[in-house]
């Protein structure tokens, strides 16, 4: 049985500066066995990996004046943090038009800690910056990969050809958390190009275009500090993709264009999330008609506590308040001077 969770109304934490504290709770695995009686290892290469829940897109709100994003993983829901986890925060910008400006749209110099910003642009053009020297244009099939670990000044805007320009934006940003003994760390700045990504063909049409982790026993270009997998996937026609992630890994579907069909049997459609249960490793995916492009995500459950304050993810309230001292008292660093 799949529930389908229609997002209700509520307030969401854009850049408030609201305590969220999200205690570690052993994973509950709700499992649904779709052989009954059937629960010994023997059997278990039977079982498919099925849905969990399916989300609808919650209403969009603005993230600065250039990200028209709906918020999908945050620490309060629809879908929260620690379901997905490591990847605790997911804004989707589904394609939007953006009329030409010559003042670029974004975010201006903002502080983060504790975790990854991973910027993948579909459509349009980011510039990012940050003031431990990362910094670039990312445009389409590009992705920025920013570690801010022990704290990075940065600010994000459409890069100012696009806005020159205007045309379709469309892009998603995750934030992927860093095990405690590497929220300390230095930053560290990943450009990945499109070019880099690792593809791997499926089938007569499609592809499994690997950003992080593996596929078929080829690997993607970015270097990550837990066992986690992105990939954009390209379904078509008939083809069935098959996937297998360790049942207790995190596994969730972004539906970005068409619409997907899992294990044969359930329909997930376009700006639609599908969290996977912890039932079994293995899936299969194809388009239900067409061609259909999905975001696919999962990794191992970091078991740790989650303490995010906007945009501070730390594992202790001590750390935030730490981090708001830090902050506040200039340890982050000066921003870089033109
Ligand atoms: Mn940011």
């Amino acid at each position: 049985m799949i529930k389908m969770t229609n997002y209700k109304q509520q307030s969401i934490l854009a850049a408030g500066f609201i305590l969220v504290a999200c205690f570690f709770k052993p994973i509950q695995s709700k499992s649904v066995n779709l052989l009954t009686n059937q629960s010994n290892s023997k059997d278990a290469m039977k079982e498919v990996r099925t849905i969990d829940s399916i989300y609808s897109p919650p209403p969009v709100h603005f993230v600065g004046d250039g990200f028209r994003v709906h918020s999908l993983i945050t620490p309060r829901g629809p879908i929260r943090s620690m379901r997905m986890n490591p990847f605790i925060m997911l804004d989707y910008n589904a394609p939007h038009f953006f009329s030409p400006s010559t003042k670029p749209r974004g975010v201006d110099i903002h502080p983060h800690r504790g975790f990854e910003t991973v910027t993948i642009a579909y459509q349009g053009e980011i510039t990012h910056r940050d003031n431990k020297g990362g910094g670039g244009i990312i445009g389409p099939g590009d992705v920025q990969w920013m570690t801010a670990a022990s704290g990075v000044l940065h600010e994000e805007f459409h890069s100012e050809s696009y806005s020159k320009e205007g045309g379709i934006f469309q892009m998603v940003q995750l934030w992927v958390n860093l095990p405690a003994k590497y929220k300390m760390s230095q930053p560290k700045y990943q450009p990945i190009l499109k070019d880099s990504l690792v593809n791997v063909s499926v089938g007569s049409n499609s592809s499994v275009e690997l950003v992080a982790g593996s596929y078929a026993d080829v690997r993607g270009p970015a270097e990550t500090f837990s066992p986690l997998h992105i990939s954009n996937v390209q379904l078509s026609g008939e083809d069935v993709v098959p996937f297998s992630f360790p049942s207790n890994w995190n596994v969730g579907i972004l539906v970005l264009e068409g619409a997907l069909m899992v294990n044969g049997n359930h329909e997930v459609v376009k700006n639609h999330f599908a969290v996977m249960a912890h039932n079994a490793s293995s899936f299969e995916l194809r388009a239900l008609e067409g061609e259909t492009k999905i975001l696919l995500l999962a990794g191992e459950p970091l078991e740790e506590p989650i303490v995010s304050y906007g945009p501070f993810v730390m594992n202790t309230e001590e750390e935030i308040r730490q981090a708001i001292t830090d902050f506040q008292q200039g340890v982050f660093g000066d921003w870089p001077q033109d």
